[in-house]
């Protein structure tokens, strides 16, 4: 499930920094064909890939749902109330579990949203 916006299809492996070698769980996040191209975009675009800074131990990762939903519209540019860097902080520091709970929630409403409207 993608964890960009809870699509289903065309799901693949999404390298957080760019760099396909590595395959640490922490680098990993599952994302849709088209959030996998958009987020592989940006990081190319503003040079990020292959980072070697570490993020902040202290950072426990998105808490909320809409601190997740913000740090990966930020990823995909969609959001600027992050800067990519710590919005790409956040979600290497989110635990995979958190990270496939909020997928989850978020196909959920799309899900409920799509449904409303297809029985009006
Ligand atoms: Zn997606």
């Amino acid at each position: 499930m993608c964890a960009f916006c809870g699509s289903t299809q065309n799901v693949e492996p999404h390298h957080l920094d760019g760099d396909e070698s590595n395959t640490t769980p922490e680098n990993l996040l599952w994302a849709c064909r088209s959030c996998n191209v958009k987020a592989g975009f940006i990081l190319r675009e503003l040079g990020i890939g292959r980072i070697t800074r570490q993020f902040n131990p202290t950072n426990q990762g998105a808490q909320t749902l809409s601190q997740w939903v913000t740090a990966v519209l930020s990823l995909k540019g969609e959001s600027d109330v992050m800067d990519v860097e710590s919005a790409l902080a956040m979600v290497r520091a989110t635990p995979s579990a958190r990270r496939s709970d909020f997928a989850q929630e978020i196909w959920r409403r799309r899900r409920d949203h799509y449904g409303e409207r297809g029985r009006s």
